[in-house]
């Protein structure tokens, strides 16, 4: 073990993957999160991964953990399938098509793009941190000096480390310190999100949507219908009993995720009134949204579990800069948070947790100093990250009419 002490605020998908990358190259770190427990709250269902996320879990989890990852993952074809109001496919979309000005990864062969269940994956990424992961821990401030950073939390507790990374995600509390300059605003966009049985969905939508990454249908008003499939290769109790077993999972069946979104004026959310919506106001809420569409989309939309419904205002980060570097960095969300459109957020954090990991080994193993190193990172994380962040907004200003990024 090396003496570098690592403290990381966040135990979401960017955070986690830097803390298997420390592991892997024997660094000290301990991962505060807020939450109390994985638990805690839901954390969404679909998360396509392309090449960045792809190649993070292959270089920083242990064969049996990739194992069950790649068990449980559904590699899909590379497209994304565009419907008619009447979910009938008008054309199906390469991904490479969708690269537009580079930021997506490059190779887009097979077994390129995966759908995954995020809390399976988040399992997968908690598995062996048991030690490492302080659950119910809220970062308020830090304190950060020549010699090191001591981070102080909401329970009047405090840990002292030689680095602090924010990975606490869009409403980072490190980013407030770090870089109070960044800033995030409204998208203008807010989704309903729902999951269906695949079996419910399969009879209904086109065949494409079951194997490609994303499928999407929408209107004039740029009102949108999103589906997208998760099928598990070999359900993830199983997985795991297989391939890594011990380690705690919850079984999951095959789904189909919906989404329903549009710009607020669409939404009956004035004044943030949809906040309080129970799911079931939420799914009726989606399905009136899709009313002067032939039935089938409201229809498909009604079928799906009332209780999986929960809202999403959008938000998006401002492309920006971050002041020299110093004991004290930031990854994924905190930084670059962006639209879904792309479904790139959750890719892009967990390349900075792989980037991030190895920049680390390079100060713990003498090679160069903290700032140096950490000023490499920071260097090519702002330059991918918000070069997604701005694609996610052009994409979705064409798509479904969100606000331009300010200048
Ligand atoms: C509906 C939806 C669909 C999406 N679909 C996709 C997709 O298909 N593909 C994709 O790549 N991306 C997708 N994204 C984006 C993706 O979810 C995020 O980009 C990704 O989760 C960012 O990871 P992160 O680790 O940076 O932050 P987060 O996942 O937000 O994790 C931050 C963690 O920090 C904790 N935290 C917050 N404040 C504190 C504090 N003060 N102290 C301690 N802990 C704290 C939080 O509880 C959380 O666990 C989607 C996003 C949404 C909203």
């Amino acid at each position: 073990m090396s003496d570098l002490k690592v403290l990381v605020a966040g135990a979401g998908l960017g955070g986690l993957t830097l803390a298997q990358s420390l592991r892997n190259h024997r660094i000290d770190v301990t991962v505060f999160e807020r939450d109390a427990s994985p638990w805690d709250r839901p954390q969404g269902y679909r998360l396509h991964l392309d090449a960045d996320a792809l190649g993070a879990a292959r270089e920083v989890l242990p064969a049996d953990l990739h194992a069950v990852f790649d068990a449980t993952a559904q590699y899909t074809e590379a497209f994304t399938t565009i419907l008619g109001t009447d979910l009938s496919v008008i054309k199906r979309l390469p991904a490479q098509d969708e690269h537009g000005e580079g930021v997506w990864p490059a190779h887009d062969g097979p077994g390129s793009h995966a759908n995954v269940d995020r809390a399976t994956l988040r399992q997968i990424l908690l598995a062996g941190l048991e030690d490492t992961v302080r659950f119910g821990k809220t970062l308020d401030h830090y304190a950060s000096t020549p010699d090191g950073v001591t981070a102080y939390f909401t329970d009047g507790s405090q840990a002292h480390g030689h680095v602090l990374v924010g990975a606490d995600g869009i409403r980072s509390a490190v980013r407030r310190q770090r870089a109070p300059h960044g800033d995030t605003v409204d998208a203008g966009i807010t989704a309903i999100y729902g999951r269906l049985p695949r079996a419910t969905a399969e009879p209904v939508v086109p065949a494409e949507t079951m194997k490609d990454i994303f499928t999407i249908a929408s209107d004039e008003r740029k009102v949108f219908l999103g589906l997208g499939c998760v099928r598990f290769p070999t359900s993830p109790a199983e997985a795991v009993e297989r391939f890594a077993p011990g380690v705690p999972m919850r079984d999951q069946d095959d789904y189909v995720v919906c989404i329903v979104g549009g710009r607020h004026e669409f939404f009956p959310n004035t004044d943030g009134a949809m906040r309080t919506c129970s799911g079931e106001e939420l799914r009726h809420i989606a399905a009136e949204t899709l009313r002067d569409w032939p039935t089938g989309a409201a229809d498909l939309v009604r079928s799906a579990d009332p209780a999986s419904f929960f809202l999403v205002e959008m938000y998006t980060s401002v492309p920006t800069t971050l002041d020299a570097p110093t004991n004290v960095t930031l990854l994924g969300d905190a930084v670059h948070a962006m639209t879904p459109t792309l479904g790139r957020g959750a890719n892009v954090a967990m390349r900075d947790g792989t980037l991030l990991g190895r920049a680390l080994k390079k100060v713990a193993d003498g090679q160069l100093d903290l700032a140096e190193s950490l000023a490499a990172y920071e260097r090519d994380m702002l330059a991918y990250g918000f070069s997604v962040v701005r694609e996610a907004a052009r994409v979705g200003q064409r798509r479904m009419a969100q606000n331009p990024l300010p200048e």
